[in-house]
Parts: structure tokens; sequence; C-alpha cells
């Protein structure tokens, strides 16, 4: 049979521990919150080490995303893109700062707990955020973990910028280490 739809959920858990009502002011708050989905996700086994969140210029939550690759035999569900797809969903905007007459709305931010791997760095170009605030580093990914994160440009960050995208590291990375290395001591890829 030939499928002809795709469907991608998040885990029951985040609307258990997901308060979308609250504000997250500042960029610090926003990476915290990406950090503890990526350490819930494994505590729930419903997914990989990593957790992200796309917020609105009210410092409000649009949308959510956690490491979904296994549990939903998808390659593409990583954190980043699963927030990107719900928000562009939520928003009804395939690119989320722009209106359907190409009015600019905005800004919209990218929190994630760890740098974007070449498939997330390629899909922010066209998701529509304006920044992109990271926790821990993809050589800490691979260090503490069997992910790889694939070929990025050498100027990476400077590609994003001339694109208009901030880009903002190292927020609370050694929290965002902490649960890369619990994964990696739990004995990593088994979900
Ligand atoms: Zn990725």
């Amino acid at each position: 049979m030939l499928y002809a739809q795709v469907h991608l959920t998040l885990p029951a858990w985040v609307h258990e521990h997901v308060d979308a009502d609250r504000t997250h002011a500042g960029d610090e708050a926003k990476v915290a919150l990406a950090i503890e989905l990526s350490r819930l996700n494994i505590e729930s086994r419903s997914g990989g080490p990593f957790g992200a969140a796309v917020f609105g210029p009210d410092d409000r939550i649009v949308a959510v995303g956690v490491n979904r690759v296994l549990p939903q035999q998808c390659s593409l569900a990583h954190a980043e893109t699963m927030a990107y797809m719900l928000a562009q969903q939520r928003t009804q905007r395939s690119r989320l700062n722009e209106l359907e007459d190409g009015t600019r709305v905005g800004p919209f931010t990218l929190a994630t707990s760890a740098q974007p791997c070449c498939q997330c760095y390629g899909a922010t170009f066209w998701a529509g955020v304006d920044r992109l605030l990271i926790g821990a580093r993809s050589e800490d990914v691979e260090s503490l973990t069997e992910f790889d994160e694939g070929p990025l440009p050498a100027d990476w960050i400077g590609e994003l910028q001339k694109r208009g995208i901030e880009v903002v590291r190292d927020l609370h990375r050694d929290d965002a280490r902490a649960v890369l290395k619990q994964y990696g001591e739990l004995g990593g890829t088994f979900y």
C-alpha cells in the first residue's frame, strides 16, 4: 500500500510537564526549558536526549519538540524539526515570521538543548525564526554520545547571520552536557 500521509507525535507527557501559558523571558530561561525537555525525554524513554522549543515575540511557547527518531521510525523527527513543524501547524504559516502577503511578524526564537545537526541546521534557514539559542556544542554531543552531527559549513554561524538569524551559544551548556552524559551512561541509542 502506498502511504500518503505522515503522522508524528510528541510523547503525552509534554501536556503534563509543559505549561504553555507561562512566559520564558530571556535567553537562559528558553534554553533551560529545551534542556528540561531533553532530560524528560530520556527519563521517560520516549526518544533521544534532545529538546527544543519555539517562542513567539511575547516569550510564550508556540511549540515544543523532542527527539522521536527511534519511537517513530523517522530520521527527520529531531527535536528542532518537530518544534518547527508543530509551530508551523499551529500558526498555519510555512515561515513562522512571514504572513502570506509577505508582512514580517515576530521575532520568533528557537531554543535547543544542543547545537543543531546538519539536517536541523538546514531546516533553520527556512523555518522563519529570527534567533537561535543553543545549549551544548556539537563537540559535546559527539564526545558524550554516539550521535553524528553531520557536516556543517565552516562558518555556520555566519551563514545564519547573513540571513538575519542571530545565534547565541553556550547557554546553560553544563546542564545540557549533563543530560547528554546521563544518556551516554544509560547506554545510549536504545530508544
Ligand atoms: Zn537535528
